[in-house]
């Protein structure tokens, strides 16, 4: 089931920025003030006990889990798909996550964050190839573009978030984006260094491997 809760919450138990709120994450963010997992004392979380292995992988999955949205059986399925690729199946795993839709077009710079470009392709803002598609799984690959509505270009967030993101974002090279048409394309795939997810792949791999 995905979660609906406070996403501050999120960050906190996991004790890194997953980035989920858009600007607030850079100018109030509260895991800047409030350390420690919800609901539990402050020591529990940094003091002494020391993380299973176990703990450590499970946690790992879960920052990756919650920075992308994606529920627990999508998430499984996902892992079953990378296992079957040829190559490294946690770089596979994160491929996979990257050429999503909302990923994408977050990246291209239509959103600032993840949590906003699932709702901007869910409430059918975005076009893929020229044709409206409103799927935030929706898997990409090399020679596709991905464009905003033109009614949908003048909304006033919509504008903010693009004008800023092409003022102050560095787009991976596996990635074009056009300021002036409001697209971009996926030129290649994406290569592990240009991928937006920080997480040790291998922990995940070695969770659900056991
Ligand atoms: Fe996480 Fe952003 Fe909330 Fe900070 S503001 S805790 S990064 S969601």
């Amino acid at each position: 089931m995905r979660y609906t809760g406070p996403v501050c919450r999120l960050c906190r138990r996991e004790g890194v920025k997953l980035f989920l709120k858009g600007d607030k994450c850079f100018t109030k963010c509260i895991l800047e003030k409030r350390k420690g997992i919800p609901g539990m004392h402050v020591k529990a979380f940094s003091g002494g006990r020391k993380a299973s292995e176990y703990n450590k992988r499970l946690r790992e999955k879960q920052k990756l889990r919650r920075m992308i949205g994606v529920a627990e059986r999508p998430f499984r399925r996902y892992f079953a798909i990378a296992a079957k690729k040829p190559g490294l199946t946690g770089e596979n795993l994160l491929r996979i996550l990257e050429t999503r839709l909302d990923n994408v077009s977050q990246r291209i710079g239509f959103a600032i964050s993840k949590v906003a470009a699932r709702q901007m392709v869910l409430h059918g803002h975005i076009l893929v190839n020229g044709k409206a598609v409103n799927i935030p799984s929706y898997q990409l690959k090399p020679g596709d573009s991905v464009s905003m509505k033109e009614g949908s270009r003048a909304n006033p967030v919509y504008s903010k978030w693009w004008e800023q993101t092409h003022q102050s974002s560095v787009f991976p090279s596996w990635l074009e984006s056009n300021a002036l048409t409001w697209s971009g394309t996926v030129k290649s795939w994406p290569v592990r260094d240009e991928m937006s997810f920080p997480v040790n792949e291998q922990l995940i791999v070695e969770l659900y491997s056991k």
